[in-house]
C-alpha cells in the first residue's frame, strides 16, 4: 500500500498552453514588432499554431525578440519532444558560434533585424539544416504546410524542454538544461500573491527578452492563469508607455536600467504610467529611490533575485504580515532587499570552508540555492554543479535577515577587498543614486598599496544636472561607514553593460586597470 490511488498527471509544459486554449481561448496575445506594427491573435490560435509546427520539428534554436512567433515556436518545439534553445543575440560571435554548435542546433528560427548576423555565422554553425525567418512570410509559409491535427508528444515530465547559456564571464558559456517538471513548478510559484501575482485579469507585458531565462518564466506563467500578454520586440520607453496605455497593462517586469530609462522619459513628458499597478524589478539591485519613485505612483514593486541557473526566479519581495505597522522608510528598506524565497527554494550562507553562516542579517557569505528548478549538472558536464546535498553556489554573496529576506551584498567576483575586510559595491552604487541628479552609479575596486583595494566611484549625471563631488560624499557619509566612502569619485558619460543589460564590472575593471588612486599617488609622494 506505499502508491496512493490518485491519478497520474505528469507536470508538462504543454499542457500549460492546452488549459489556456480551453479555458482562456479568446485572451489575447499581443505582438509590437520592430517596424511598428501591431499584430493579436489568442491563446486558441497559438496552441493550434504550436501543433502545426510541432509536425515538423527537431532541435530547434530560435534568435529573437519578444513576439507571438516566438512564442509558439517553444510550444511547438516542445510539444514535439523536442528541445529549445533560446539564442542570446548580444553574446560575441565566437559565444554565438560555440553554443549552437555545442548545443547541436538543427533548425534556426530568426528574425530579420538579426539577418546580418545569421548570414555571418552560417559558416561556424556546423549542425543547422534549415533557417526560417519569423517575420518575413517564411514563417507563416512553414506553418501552412503541416494542420493542427496533432497531439503533443507523452513522455516524462523530468524530460528536457530548453537549454539557456548564462554570459560566461569567464570561459565558453555554461548551458543550463530546463525540464518540463522544474519548469512548470516555477511557473505555479511564479504567479502567486508574493512573487509575480498574476490572474485571469492581468495584463503582463515582459520588458525583459525571451532569451533571457526565458523572459523570466512569463510566457510559461502566462496560460497557466491565462492572462493578456503583451509582447514587444523593442523596448523603447515611448514604446513601452505607449503599450501600457494602449493594451492596459497592468503588470510589466524589467532590469533597473529598462525602468531608469522608463523614468525619466515619464519625467521628461509627464506622462502617467495607465493601469500599471505591478511591477517586478531584478537582474541587478533595484535602487531604493527606483522603488520610492514607482510607490508614490501607487505602483506596487517586487523586488527579485535569481539567474538563469535558478530558472531564473530566487526570490522575490513582498509586502510581510505587520507591513500596515511598519514606517514609510522600514518599508523602502523592506523591499531594497532581495525579498522571500517562495515555497520550493531554499537558501543559505556560508563561509570559504562552506560551514553555514548565521541568519543574523549582519553576516555575509557565499549565497548558496537549492530546490527543483535550480541547476544540478550543465548541459554537457561531467562535474555537478550543486554539491552532494544539491546546494548550488550562485557566486553571490549576501546576507538573510531575521525576518527571512535575502540581502545581495556583492558578486562574489566584485567585492573591493578593502585591508581584509569587504566593501559592497552594490551598496555605494545605491546609495549614490539616492543622489538627486545622480543616473547611475559604478563602484570598482582599484589596486592600493596599504589597503590591498580602495573604491573608484563612477558616476553618470542625469541629463541637466552639476551635481557635485561634494554633494555625493554628503550623502554617503549619512549612510554608509566612513572607511566605506571612495577613494575617488569619477563623472563618466555612459556606463558599459553586458548582454542582459547589467553594469560590465569586468569592462569597468579592464578601462580603469591603470588607474591611479590620489590616495595611492599620496603614499608614494610620502615614500
Ligand atoms: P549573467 O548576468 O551572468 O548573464 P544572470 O543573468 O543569470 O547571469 O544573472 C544572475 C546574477 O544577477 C545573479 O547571480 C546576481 O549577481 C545578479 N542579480 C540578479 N538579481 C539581482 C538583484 N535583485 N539584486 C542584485 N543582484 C541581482
Amino acid at each position: 500500500m506505499k502508491l496512493g490511488a490518485m491519478q497520474d498527471w505528469p507536470l508538462r509544459v504543454t499542457s500549460l498552453v492546452d488549459h489556456a486554449e480551453q479555458e482562456h481561448g479568446a485572451r489575447e496575445i499581443v505582438s509590437a514588432w520592430g517596424d511598428g506594427s501591431i499584430t493579436r491573435t489568442n491563446w486558441r490560435a497559438a496552441a493550434a499554431q504550436a501543433r502545426r509546427m510541432a509536425k515538423g520539428l527537431d532541435r530547434v534554436a530560435t534568435l529573437a525578440m519578444n513576439h507571438a512567433h516566438h512564442l509558439t515556436s517553444w510550444y511547438g518545439a516542445i510539444g514535439m519532444g523536442g528541445v529549445l534553445h533560446t539564442i542570446n543575440p548580444r553574446l560575441f560571435a565566437d559565444q554565438l558560434a560555440y553554443i549552437a554548435n555545442h548545443a547541436e542546433d538543427r533548425v534556426l528560427f530568426y528574425d530579420k533585424a538579426f539577418a546580418q548576423l545569421v548570414e555571418q555565422l552560417k559558416p561556424e554553425w556546423k549542425t543547422i539544416e534549415h533557417y526560417v525567418c519569423f517575420d518575413n512570410g517564411e514563417f507563416a509559409e512553414w506553418l501552412s504546410a503541416e494542420d493542427d491535427d496533432y497531439r503533443w508528444v507523452e513522455a516524462d515530465e523530468r524530460d528536457s524542454i530548453g537549454l539557456c547559456y548564462t554570459s560566461g564571464t569567464t570561459g565558453n558559456p555554461k548551458g543550463v538544461l530546463y525540464e518540463h517538471r522544474s519548469t512548470m513548478l516555477h511557473a505555479l510559484m511564479e504567479v502567486t500573491p508574493d512573487v509575480f501575482d498574476l490572474s485571469a485579469r492581468a495584463v503582463v507585458l515582459p520588458i525583459v527578452p525571451m532569451f533571457h531565462a526565458n523572459a523570466w518564466g512569463v510566457p510559461w506563467a502566462a496560460p497557466l492563469v491565462g492572462c493578456k500578454l503583451v509582447l514587444s520586440a523593442d523596448y523603447r520607453p515611448q514604446q513601452m508607455c505607449d503599450l501600457f496605455h494602449s493594451e492596459g497593462v497592468t503588470h510589466s517586469a524589467g532590469v533597473p536600467t529598462i525602468w531608469l530609462g522608463m523614468i525619466d522619459y515619464i519625467e521628461q513628458t509627464g506622462i502617467d504610467l495607465g493601469s500599471l499597478g505591478n511591477v517586478t524589478i531584478g537582474g541587478s539591485a533595484a535602487p531604493r529611490a527606483m522603488i520610492d519613485w514607482f510607490r508614490k505612483r501607487g505602483v506596487k514593486v517586487g523586488h527579485a533575485w535569481g539567474m538563469t541557473e535558478t530558472s531564473p526566479i530566487g526570490t522575490c519581495g513582498a509586502p510581510p504580515a505587520g507591513w500596515d505597522e511598519m514606517t514609510d522608510g522600514e518599508q523602502l528598506d523592506y523591499i531594497a532587499r532581495q525579498g522571500r524565497v517562495p515555497f520550493g527554494m531554499q537558501l543559505r550562507i556560508v563561509d570559504d570552508e562552506g560551514q553555514e553562516l548565521p541568519r543574523d542579517g549582519m553576516t555575509s557569505g557565499r549565497l548558496q540555492a537549492r530546490g527543483p528548478w535550480v541547476v544540478k549538472r550543465y548541459f554537457k558536464e561531467a562535474s555537478e554543479a550543486a554539491n552532494a546535498d544539491n546546494w548550488f553556489d550562485t557566486g553571490d554573496v549576501a546576507a538573510l535577515h531575521p525576518d527571512g529576506t535575502m540581502q545581495i551584498t556583492d558578486r562574489a567576483k566584485d567585492v573591493i577587498k578593502s585591508g581584509g575586510e569587504w566593501i559592497s559595491s552594490i551598496e555605494l552604487e545605491n546609495c549614490a543614486v539616492g543622489v538627486p541628479g545622480v543616473a547611475e552609479a559604478a563602484a570598482i575596486g582599484i589596486a592600493h598599496p596599504k589597503w590591498d583595494e580602495r573604491p573608484l566611484l563612477l558616476v553618470v549625471r542625469s541629463a541637466g544636472s552639476d551635481v557635485s563631488e561634494q554633494a555625493i560624499r554628503d550623502h554617503l557619509s549619512c549612510h554608509i561607514a566612513k572607511w566605506w566612502q571612495p577613494d575617488a569619485i569619477e563623472f563618466v558619460d555612459d556606463l558599459p553593460h553586458t548582454a542582459t543589460g547589467k553594469l560590465s564590472k569586468k569592462t569597468l575593471r579592464e578601462q580603469f586597470k591603470d588607474y591611479r588612486l590620489p590616495t595611492a599617488v599620496d603614499m608614494v609622494g610620502r615614500g
